[in-house]
């Protein structure tokens, strides 16, 4: 799978863009289009709804993304969240200090009379055997020492630009379920253990971005911060740990749910030495992407820093009373985070495949139907006929009231269906004389259409008036092989 494939399907078929693409595009920012938008949605809301909806230890905020400047000093991130970073004197280029080496590097080498040569990466030239010394995209500026570079977006707020109104863009949603903790504990009325969930936009501003939608500097993340307290055992261990446990196991289980394939998730242990100075123990879910394994979301033991760093800068006590034990403790942390564009950016990867059928290739999106943008898509096989067309019409907009539903008449029915294949749309209805029938001909119709299968092509007829309800049954969660059971198959 190649990444070149989705971002042109991305493009061509209204899933993402790039962002001012018509002013030649903004710096690794990429907008969402109109299918786009939906599977985003729709990934939000799924796992909102698992994860927050559906259990009673849950609930969730949606905080400001701008915050007091002191939250970026009480988390670190002011003084840590830094990469080191190099300039070209020549060209202005930047680079990190730590991927220069990783780059092919332009020279112009003096042993061929300073012809121009690309170099791959940690090579010598082979006509000199000179290694790289100076800026390897312009191959001639000499590069400064490194230096800490600041990932948080500045900016200022109110109407004057001076050093006291000086704040940042979030680069975590993490920091607001820390500061919040105590009014939402207090007017929820929590018992340990719970969780605050967020779902919302971060920034960081990447010295080297790219990848598609892998890194941006803009993304949107789904966090949830999980209180335990730390003198609880559950299972013989302590509740912290047994917890970290099971939210990797839940956060696992879920990615599959909606179709990761098993051979593509795997986890990865951070070492000691890499781990964040707050963590106790970090484990990331990564996925085989288009670019190699790579982080998908992390799961991340916080202990209880945050609470006591914010206690510790505001002045305010930000514990918990242990009722049993009568005494305040400060709850330990676990915090699983999963960054939004980099999930659909999976979930699509994952979903894409060539198929050969009846001697043609097939691009189908194998999109988990309650992932699709689009749920179903109707289309009718005479479009001359007007009695055909309405009742085309009809049919969607009675499913458009639960679902995102479109109707289609630009092409022939097979063109019809490959492009709902290709962007992943689980269910087509057609409509066809032989649901309307023909009144010159004296012909009545059976008031049936057709419901197609994305994956199996499989075709039913279905009385019109029960779409609804087989529909629902179908995007929640029912078997196809099961509803088709009931229903005779379409004749071809
Ligand atoms: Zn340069
Ligand atoms: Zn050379």
């Amino acid at each position: 799978m190649n990444m070149d494939v989705l971002v042109s399907l991305s493009k061509r078929r209204g899933f993402v863009f790039q962002s001012s693409e018509i002013y030649g595009g903004t710096g690794s920012c990429w907008d969402y289009g109109p299918l786009g938008v939906e599977l985003k949605n729709n990934i939000k809301r799924v796992w909102w709804r698992d994860f927050v909806q559906a259990r009673a230890d849950m609930v969730g905020i949606d905080a400001s993304i701008l915050m007091h400047p002191t939250v970026w000093k009480a988390s670190g991130h002011l003084d840590h969240f830094t990469d080191p970073m190099v300039d070209c004197r020549e060209c202005r280029r930047r680079f990190r200090d730590d991927q220069v080496d990783a780059l092919a590097w332009t020279h112009y080498c003096a042993a061929t009379k300073g012809n121009k040569f690309t170099i791959p990466a940690g090579e010598p030239c082979g006509h000199c055997g000179q290694r790289r010394t100076l800026c390897p995209e312009c191959g001639k500026g000499e590069l400064t020492a490194p230096r800490q570079f600041n990932l948080m977006f500045k900016t200022f707020m109110g109407p004057v630009e001076e050093d006291a109104a000086v704040t940042y863009l979030r680069p975590e949603t993490a920091q607001a379920m820390f500061v919040n903790f105590d009014n939402v504990l207090q007017s929820m009325r929590l018992k340990l253990p719970f969780g605050i969930a967020q779902a919302g936009r971060s920034f960081r501003n990447e010295i080297t971005p790219g990848n598609f939608i892998f890194r941006t500097r803009e993304f949107e993340q789904m966090e949830i911060e999980f209180f335990v307290n730390p003198n609880d055992r559950v299972e013989g261990r302590p509740a912290d740990e047994y917890w970290h446990d099971r939210w990797i196991e839940d956060c696992m289980a879920w990615f599959k749910r909606y179709g990761l394939r098993e051979e593509n998730l795997r986890l990865r242990e951070h070492a000691r030495d890499e781990l964040a100075h707050y963590a106790k123990r970090t484990v990331d879910i990564e996925y085989n992407f288009p670019i190699g394994w790579s982080e998908l979301m992390g799961i991340a033991n916080r202990t209880d820093f945050d609470l006591k760093q914010h206690a510790k800068w505001s002045g305010k006590s930000l514990t918990y009373f242990d009722e049993e034990r009568k005494e305040h403790v400060v709850p330990f942390v676990v915090e699983p985070a999963a960054g939004v564009d980099r999930a659909l950016l999976a979930f699509m990867a994952d979903a894409y495949r060539e198929e050969e059928v009846r001697g043609e290739k097939r691009v189908v999106l194998r999109l988990h139907p309650e992932l699709a943008p689009l749920k179903v898509a109707v289309l009718p096989l005479l479009k001359k006929r007007d009695d055909i067309v309405r009742a085309a019409h009809e049919i969607r907009a009675t499913l458009a009231r639960q679902w995102r539903v479109v109707y289609d008449d630009t092409a022939a029915i097979g063109r019809l269906y490959r492009r709902q294949d290709e962007v992943g749309t689980p269910y087509c209805v057609t409509v066809d004389v032989q649901t309307i029938g023909d009144a010159e001909r004296g012909e009545r119709g059976d008031g049936r259409a057709t419901i197609r299968e994305r994956d199996s092509m499989e075709q039913i007829r279905v009385p019109i008036p029960e779409m609804p309800a087989v529909f629902r049954e179908l995007l929640d969660g029912g078997a196809w092989q099961q509803v088709a059971g009931r229903y005779p198959p379409a004749r071809g």
